[in-house]
């Protein structure tokens, strides 16, 4: 039962519940402890057959988690108390089995439906409320909405001419089958994103041939991998409470930040020790922890990605595949695409069966019966085609799930003409509608951190609503103005400007939440609640 302390009335009918979520990935299982925790009445709806969001479906050979732990995991005590990691980067399955930790943990299955994938959802003005309809024909009733689907959800193919003509295996990395034998064949991987390294280095030693499509070469990082023990973890978990708050207050979500010196006020020597200390310490230090000016000043840049193909240069022996991979000329500013982590993925190209293609001197013309032809007129001949080809994010996702305000307008008929959104989670037009991880929310950041960020804003948003008998709540038009404005100011100060719509807030996670709390505290500024009744509380 929602928990209304106060007058008016309201007009609650019996079979809503108060909150609907869709998605029981991190974002949706938090969502969901807080509304039970609260006594909300609370669904999931979840389009897939168990937990584990996008891991769940994630099955490609070499799948791994890029966060380091214990940092990729909910902040939830009775959950983290009892869980251990066995890898610094933990891989698929073992996401998945901490999935499994968790219903053990807090008996969650009984809120979700599962194989419930949700079609479409309609705001009804006349009784404030949201009616969900999944692919099966169920509908649900709410109050309030909250689209918790990951940024992934859709999975990206570029248009390749004739790709249907292709007689051998042609696989997306986001729906490998549960069994693909790739050992002895002649394997194309086409991308080189972060599924693509992971896929690579995974299967180079196995197949009889690989050829690597590259468009864009990734600055991997060294992973630095190894094993994790129970003792160390269970004894730093005195320090676990501080340490997820921490991660709030940092710009990418660990409890690490940017080290507060320029890079030109350093000598040649500190910086190559210091650089050298970052790449020892693998993961993401080396973009995370670097010199504060690394990313705002081309010149400190350009010195990080010297050293970063430094690095790569002494593991490739082939002076072309050097260039292929690591070009002397920076393709792109360092950091500002993310990085992903690699094990051996730049040893794979020693390897006598494995070569790769610059997509940027020689196109893909076309798929082949055989496999694929490229721009000079080569016919490369494979058995299996992996496309590493990424997703359809930002807006994607709500070409497969429509969200309809109340007069039937459709939420990307609306985005047309520019996305505009309240904090990256609430959009004019579509009251009681709150979505996570999505159009304008922060990008480049740990994915639980900012989960959660956002869920605890959404929970006292929502709280505050029930708690004070409002039964609709909407982000005004001047606050989505004003919001898109300083998103498209990050973006133009940011070294990864998008030249066109920007998908995400390119600031700081840590700014993100001042921003969020500041609304709030500001008793919701920029939203209006309102009631069945009529009365217009709060501007
Ligand atoms: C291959 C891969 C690797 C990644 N690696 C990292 C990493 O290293 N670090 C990091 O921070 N982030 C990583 N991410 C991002 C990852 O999405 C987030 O870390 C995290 O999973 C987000 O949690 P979520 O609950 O918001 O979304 P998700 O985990 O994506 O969960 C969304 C859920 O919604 C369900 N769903 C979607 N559409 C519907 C529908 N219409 N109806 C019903 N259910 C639906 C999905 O089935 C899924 O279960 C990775 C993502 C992928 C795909």
């Amino acid at each position: 039962m929602s928990q209304i302390t106060t007058a008016p009335p309201t007009t609650q009918t019996p079979d809503e519940l108060d909150v609907v979520i869709v998605g029981a990935g991190y974002s949706g299982i938090h969502q969901l402890y807080h509304y039970r925790k609260k006594g909300y009445s609370v669904r999931i709806l979840e389009a897939e057959s168990d937990l584990g969001g996008a891991w769940w479906w994630t099955r490609y050979p070499g799948a791994r988690v890029d966060s380091e732990a214990p940092f990729y995991q909910l902040s939830i005590e009775e959950v983290w108390k009892d869980w251990v990691w066995t890898e610094r980067f933990p891989c698929r399955d073992e996401v998945c089995e901490y999935y499994q930790h968790v219903e053990r943990t807090l008996g969650i299955k009984q809120n979700i439906r599962f194989n419930s994938r949700v079609v479409s959802a309609r705001f009804s003005d006349l009784l404030h409320q949201w009616v969900i309809t999944t692919q099966d024909g169920f509908v649900i009733h709410s109050r309030f909405f909250v689209l918790a689907i990951g940024a992934a959800s859709k999975s990206y193919t570029p248009p390749f001419a004739d790709i249907t003509k292709f007689k051998g295996i042609c696989i997306h990395t986001a729906s490998w089958p549960e069994k693909l034998a790739v050992k002895g064949k002649r394997v194309a991987v086409v991308g080189t994103g972060a599924s693509g390294v992971q896929v690579i280095q995974s299967i180079g030693s196995q197949v009889a041939h690989l050829t690597v499509f590259q468009r864009t070469p990734n600055y991997a990082l060294a992973m630095q991998q190894r094993k994790l023990d129970k003792e160390s973890q269970d004894k730093s978990k005195r320090l676990f409470p501080d340490m997820f708050r921490r991660c709030r207050q940092t710009p990418n979500g660990f409890s690490f930040d940017k080290y507060p010196k320029s890079l030109h006020a350093t000598t040649p020597e500190e910086r190559l020790l210091f650089f050298e200390d970052l790449w020892t310490a693998g993961g993401w230090r080396f973009v995370t922890n670097n010199y504060m000016d690394i990313f705002t000043d081309q010149k400190a840049n350009d010195q990080a990605y010297a050293f970063w193909r430094s690095k790569v240069c002494e593991r490739v022996h082939d002076p072309e595949m050097q260039e292929k991979l690591a070009p002397t000329s920076p393709p792109y500013p360092f950091g500002s695409k993310r990085p992903s982590l690699e094990i051996n993925y730049y040893d794979v190209f020693n390897q006598q069966n494995v070569d790769l293609v610059d997509l940027n001197k020689c196109e893909i013309s076309k798929f082949t019966p055989s496999g694929i032809q490229t721009a000079d007129g080569v016919d490369h001949v494979f058995d299996i085609i992996v496309l590493a080809t990424g997703f359809h994010t930002f807006t994607g996702p709500y070409t497969a799930l429509k969200v309809h305000a109340a007069d039937g307008t459709d939420i990307l008929e609306k985005w047309a003409d520019g996305v505009y959104t309240n904090l990256g989670m609430t959009v004019h037009g579509f009251p009681n509608f709150f979505y996570m991880y999505g159009p304008q929310s922060p990008g480049s950041c740990n994915g639980p951190t900012c989960s959660e960020v956002q869920s605890d804003w959404i929970v006292g948003c929502i709280s505050h609503a029930l708690s004070n008998g409002f039964t609709r709540v909407e982000a005004t038009r001047e606050a989505e103005i004003e919001y898109r404005r300083l998103v498209l100011e990050l973006n133009e100060r940011s070294l990864s400007k998008s030249s066109t719509e920007p998908t995400s807030f390119k600031g700081d996670l840590a700014q993100y939440g001042r921003l969020c709390w500041e609304v709030a505290e500001d008793s919701y500024r920029g939203f209006v609640f309102s009631s069945q009744v009529g009365s217009r509380a709060r501007l």
